[in-house]
């Protein structure tokens, strides 16, 4: 598509159903006999107007993936897309709740599958994958605890980190202080959404409960306070810009605030959300990002150096991958 393809990219935000793509969607319905739902456009692309769209969307297209093989295939369909982007290292958000909606042994099961196909792909490939157990906000603190006690219980399988998804506007953020203290005791990463559907005070909340790395935290810039705080405690934005404009937030890259972030050394990655659903790639959004604010291949080897600084995997295995950089 661009120069920008070659590049070698890290991305940390990206949600396992949410890369689904509608072809792919449409074809898994096909094959298994699943009737369709109703939850594309006339052009084929999934069909929404808002975030409970986006989210009751959402929720479809993870039910369609609750049989062993089907998620196997997804996993894959997921992982042939970080090869063609020529992601060399990449941590998946895994919302077990979403598989079932109490822990149980599918939670075992499905995390087993998508180990063993990053683990080939890594063989493969060469790209390596790790997954963030998350909890699902709206579901609320003790369905939180649960996952939070999965990610710990698993930390060994290439989990690495635990983090929090789902509606930004339920409950309290410090309600999830338990689960966030259980999981960082357990040595995991932790990250939270924040910033995105809320303001800076929602990112104020999530600093406090103690993780190194914000999903989003683009709206920390309505608080110049809220900057300073994320600069002192030196925590990193997983920036979607695409998923940003897609959703609202800001009618074109040219009002998002990355470059001004990148320019006060908040550190930021770059990353896609849910890619299919926001229409983008990685490899369009680092276009996207030379064409309005100039970055080239220097910025991009500096961001995802950053990246990988922050990532939750081993220190031996970031400093490999910051060489390829
Ligand atoms: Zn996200």
């Amino acid at each position: 598509m661009s120069s920008f393809a070659s590049c070698k990219k890290v991305e940390l935000h990206l949600h396992l159903e949410g890369a689904a793509s509608p072809h792919f969607v449409r074809d898994i319905c096909k094959s298994s006999g699943t009737q369709m739902p109703e939850i594309f456009d006339k052009a084929g692309n999934y069909n929404w107007q808002n975030f409970d769209q986006f989210l009751t969307i959402y929720e479809i297209v993870t039910n369609l993936f609750l049989g062993e093989k089907h998620f196997e295939a997804l996993v894959r369909h997921v992982l042939d897309k970080q090869v063609k982007e020529n992601v060399i290292y990449t941590e998946i958000f895994l919302g077990p709740h979403l598989w079932s909606d109490r822990p149980n042994d599918r939670w075992e099961r499905f995390l087993n599958i998508a180990i063993k196909v990053a683990n080939e792909y890594e063989k493969k490939y060469g790209v390596y994958t790790y997954f963030i157990i998350v909890c699902i906000r709206h579901l609320g603190p003790e369905k939180a605890l649960e996952a939070s006690r999965f990610a710990s219980k698993v930390k060994d399988k290439n989990v690495v980190g635990f983090g929090m998804a789902g509606d930004e506007t339920k409950f309290n953020t410090l309600d999830f202080m338990r689960s966030f203290d259980f999981a960082k005791n357990s040595g995991l990463g932790t990250t939270t959404h924040a910033g995105e559907i809320c303001g800076a005070e929602s990112v104020d909340e999530a600093i406090k409960l103690g993780v190194t790395r914000i999903g989003h935290g683009v709206r920390s810039c309505e608080s110049e306070e809220t900057i300073i705080n994320l600069s002192k405690k030196n925590i990193l934005l997983e920036v979607c810009p695409g998923s940003n404009i897609a959703l609202g937030l800001y009618s074109s890259l040219d009002d998002h605030p990355i470059n001004f972030l990148f320019n006060k050394d908040i550190p930021v990655s770059i990353s896609t959300d849910d890619p299919p659903f926001f229409s983008t790639s990685l490899t369009k959004e680092y276009q996207d990002l030379h064409n309005v604010f100039g970055w080239g291949f220097e910025i991009f080897s500096q961001i995802n150096k950053k990246s990988l600084e922050f990532a939750f995997c081993e220190a031996k295995l970031k400093e490999k991958l910051i060489q390829q950089l």
